[in-house]
């Protein structure tokens, strides 16, 4: 399949773009809407005699009236032309060939405007046998950019020479009808970038829009592509599905469409059999604690959320290790490494993320343990916030014991020293006791109820 055509799609009618241009007076984005950095690389790459866009999540937000998270840029000037007009600019990227322009901490994506792929054995564009992209640095014009961006309401460029929009599949009547279609043929585009499928839940739940009837079907059946996916790709992904003030509803959508297995087969497969429905529970309550924090501005962190979606397939794995007659300490790191190193395989978890992670699980056993000094060491750990909080989730997915022991915690924190004292005292010999852990029913006890 050396010299199959990419992009020589079937329906080539489908694909025509039909543009219309929106001038100034018949939209509402503002130049006083737009950052000034990003104003600055706009009027310089026009005055030097290119063309200047701001698209993509900048241009929709702003017909949104949503604050846009940042702003990109597209030209028709190529990456070492725009390094020559900018002197803070830095090259980036090999997938696709970026330009970022500095301003301190504040970068400006600039993208050269992409074409059409004309054969694998380009050195510019490259797919494998599935379909999918592996490399794309084929310049283009604007409305062969157009064609390649993901969903018609991605696809919308602000004009900075006449302030107009300019709209090539019908974003402008897509943002209205609140709705998310995929351009050109859904399920030729999904195995271009399995990713997309993840970008569609994605935006469907942050703008609320619904997912168009022929852009939604084909993911049922696609998801399975997402294996294909590199794990560092697919972690930052996971990042923007569950850190972003929506990981709830992107959770419940993905396991709708089928995308939550392909990344987290663990997870999958033991919400399958779980039928006390605890590793739902800990799951979902960790989203929604995740989206408030996010909705309150409190700082959220990979660590808390991995170690919650891992707790019970860790749990699971080190029963049965102490089974085998490994120590209870010994059998819960060995089964967090085993757990983590299987999970990396299809969503990396970066070291450090996994470092508290581990630290969170290994503390819920100390959390049971109070008695003596024990309490008030814990108590001291840098880690020990984290974990309290973690055992308020699992309490909350669990129920029983668990709920008393984070009242117990509770009150020890709201309490004075002399009160932490007599609450340990109070403890007695309990205090020191491990929560007797629910034997792991075996299978024939299960197929006899
Ligand atoms: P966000 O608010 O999350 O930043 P965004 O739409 O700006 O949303 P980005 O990931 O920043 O998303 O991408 C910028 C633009 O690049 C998109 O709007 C889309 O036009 C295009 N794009 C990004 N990823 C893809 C993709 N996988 N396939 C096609 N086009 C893409
Ligand atoms: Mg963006």
């Amino acid at each position: 399949m050396a010299k199959r055509l990419i992009g020589g799609r079937s329906s080539a009618a489908e694909l025509k773009p039909t543009l219309e241009v929106i001038p100034r007076k018949a939209h509402r984005i503002s130049r006083n809407d737009i950052s000034d950095n990003a104003l600055k690389v706009l009027y310089r790459l026009n005055k030097a005699g290119y063309e200047a866009y701001l698209v993509g999540g900048g241009v929709r937000d702003l017909l949104l009236h949503h604050q846009p998270k940042d702003f990109d840029v597209a030209t028709n000037a190529t990456p070492e032309q725009i390094r020559k007009l900018f002197r803070n600019c830095r090259l980036v990227g090999r997938r696709f060939r970026l330009a970022h322009i500095l301003f301190g901490r504040d970068i400006i994506e600039v993208a050269t405007l992409r074409g059409h792929h004309v054969e694998t054995s380009d050195k510019h564009s490259r797919q494998d046998d599935s379909g999918r992209l592996l490399r794309d640095n084929v310049y283009g014009s604007i409305d062969e950019d157009a064609e390649r961006r993901d969903f018609t309401v991605n696809g919308l460029y602000y004009d900075i020479s006449d302030y107009s929009v300019r709209d090539y599949f019908g974003g402008m009547a897509d943002l209205k009808a609140r709705r998310l279609r995929l351009i050109g043929d859904p399920e030729t585009r999904y195995r271009e970038d399995p990713v997309r499928m993840l970008r569609a839940v994605r935006f469907a739940t942050k703008l609320e829009f619904s997912i168009d009837k022929a852009t939604g079907q084909p993911i049922h059946k696609l998801g399975e592509l997402l294996s294909d996916i590199p794990p560092a790709r697919l972690f930052e992904e996971s990042l923007k599905l569950f850190l972003a003030g929506k990981a709830l509803d992107n959770f419940r959508l993905m396991r709708e469409y089928g995308l939550f297995a392909p990344m987290y087969p663990m997870q999958a497969k033991l919400l399958e059999r779980d039928d006390s429905g605890k590793a739902l529970a800990l799951i979902e309550a960790m989203m929604k604690n995740t989206d408030q924090r996010v909705a309150a501005d409190k700082p959220v962190t990979p660590a808390f959320i991995y170690a919650a979606m891992l707790w019970y397939v860790v749990e699971e794995l080190a029963a049965k290790k102490r089974d085998k007659g490994m120590a209870e300490y010994d059998a819960l790191t060995a089964a967090a490494g085993d757990a983590i190193s299987k999970q990396s395989k299809t969503v990396s978890l970066p070291r450090r993320f996994t470092t508290p992670a581990m630290e969170i699980w290994q503390l819920q056993g100390r959390l049971e343990k109070r008695s003596g000094s024990r309490a008030f060491r814990l108590y001291e750990h840098p880690r020990f916030r984290a974990a309290y909080d973690f055992l308020l989730l699992r309490a909350e997915a669990e129920g029983g014991e668990l709920v008393e022991l984070a009242r117990w915690w509770t009150q020890f924190q709201d309490t004075d020293d002399q009160g932490r004292r007599q609450m340990v005292r109070a403890l007695g010999s309990d205090g020191n006791r491990r929560r007797r852990r629910p034997r792991r029913r075996k299978p024939q006890a299960k197929a006899a109820q």
